[in-house]
């Protein structure tokens, strides 16, 4: 069957919109309109990862992601607009344009699946691709009002999706309900054999309103230092509906979440500056002609076709990495992770599921932050945690604060997406 696809991109959601596409019918997603972040592959159709260095390159084959949509009968109408290489939390970092985000045109949408969630919200298409290093995913669903699941590392095949910092991201669904998350996420949890640190566990899940008896955690370092109290407040009484719905909240403290930010910046500017060496000019994207010395003409090109953030942050991984400065920064960030990791692991023992705010604010003015990257990577600091811990989370619209979307996080344990779902779900059925 063939599908038109004729909306209007007000927001600059997309980079490449594809009009005309061909589907396969009868599949769970037969025909419905699927927007894809243009750092996962897919064959025929620009991908650019929001990068001049990507400019024109076209994948010979599709992510094993967009491979099972495809499958499912999903039409693919377009690639949306991301921070460059996914490094940025607000789609200004993109090498093209900025995306403004459906709620306020003078908002960021957030990032760095900014075009993702801006499409999904400004009603362009019901559900989309995103992925999510350190909130990717949850951030920009927050910002514009939508529901956004990072699922549990290995959970989801990498396959086809464009390394940033591969030890930290899953590609995961975006929609505007948790219905449409979880069926979503149950087509692209498929097996795959191409990535070796995906598990093979399947979703295979129905959303189920039953939270009565969940033990719900609430750490005290998700409502402190840098969260606005009106979000803080406003979050806290979706837990409080949490509660009166069943839920038992209990306490809790995540000491290592200090460390957070810094060993999520030192890994992944580190595994950057590895992953993206194999941009050349020679084996992807815009051919360099090679005039002068090897070596004169890749720094050239590099410098040229790389953005600013990341040239920073190819800088601080490499200096991260390099000999002598190894064991102060790498490891000691890896030593952190564990603790956060044994941190979350141990909470969850006692608790199924931790519930937060997903972003200490709402979506800011478009340039508020830009000129400061050390304040922009601190709106990371409750979406990271759970990448390093490799846990699932979601993020579900949960109020408004000056007219601007809240997200309620919420986290689970590892490969318990259906806990986390049948919450959110909960959640969403009281309040809509
Ligand atoms: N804002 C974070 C970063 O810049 C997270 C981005 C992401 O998840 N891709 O690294």
């Amino acid at each position: 069957m063939r599908y038109r696809f004729d909306a209007e991109d007000g927001n600059n959601a997309f980079i490449t919109i594809v009009r005309d596409a061909e589907y396969k019918e009868g599949g769970v997603l037969s025909g419905i309109p699927v927007a894809v972040k243009d750092n996962i592959s897919t064959k025929g159709i620009p991908t650019t990862c929001g990068s001049k260095i990507l400019e024109g390159y076209v994948p010979p084959y599709d992510a094993h992601a967009v491979a099972m949509i495809k499958e499912a009968g999903a039409v693919i109408v377009g690639k949306t607009n991301m921070d460059e290489f996914g490094m940025g939390t607000t789609t200004e970092n993109s090498a093209y344009f900025p995306t403004t985000n459906p709620c306020d045109r003078t908002c960021v949408p957030g990032g760095s699946s900014g075009g993702s969630a801006a499409a999904i919200a400004s009603d362009m298409v019901p559900m989309a691709l995103g992925s999510d290093t350190g909130g990717s995913i949850r951030c920009p669903a927050a910002f514009c009002g939508i529901v956004g699941l990072k699922p549990t590392y290995g959970r989801v095949s990498r396959f086809g999706l464009i390394a940033y910092s591969n030890s930290l991201e899953q590609i995961g669904p975006m929609a505007k309900n948790v219905t449409d998350v979880s069926k979503l996420m149950e087509v692209i949890s498929k097996p795959d054999i191409y990535d070796s640190t995906a598990y093979n566990r399947p979703y295979v899940h129905t959303p189920s309103a039953q939270i009565k008896g969940k033990k719900i955690a609430v750490p005290k370092e998700y409502f402190g230092e840098g969260v606005d109290d009106k979000v803080a407040d406003c979050v806290r009484g979706a837990i409080s509906k949490l509660e009166e719905m069943g839920a038992e909240i209990i306490d809790c403290s995540i000491p290592s979440m200090k460390y957070a930010l810094a060993a999520y910046y030192v890994t992944c500017t580190s595994e950057a500056s590895s992953n993206l060496s194999r941009f050349d000019g020679v084996r992807f994207g815009p051919k360099v002609e090679m005039k002068r010395s090897w070596h004169d003409e890749y720094r050239d090109y590099r410098g040229e076709r790389f953005g600013e953030e990341v040239q920073r942050r190819i800088l601080l991984g490499t200096f991260a990495l390099s000999a002598g400065y190894y064991g102060k920064y790498y490891a000691k960030a890896q030593v952190a992770r564990s603790n956060i990791r044994n941190d979350f692991l141990r909470v969850l023992n006692e608790a199924d599921l931790i519930a937060g705010p997903t972003m200490p604010n709402t979506a800011f003015k478009i340039g508020e932050k830009s000129s400061n990257p050390l304040e922009m990577y601190l709106a990371d600091i409750l979406t990271v945690p759970a990448n390093l811990a490799g846990v699932p989370a979601i993020s579900v619209p949960c109020g408004k604060v000056g007219g601007m979307p809240v997200g309620l996080q919420i986290i689970g344990r590892h490969f318990d997406e259906e806990s986390v779902v049948d919450a959110a779900f909960a959640y969403e059925q009281e309040v809509n």
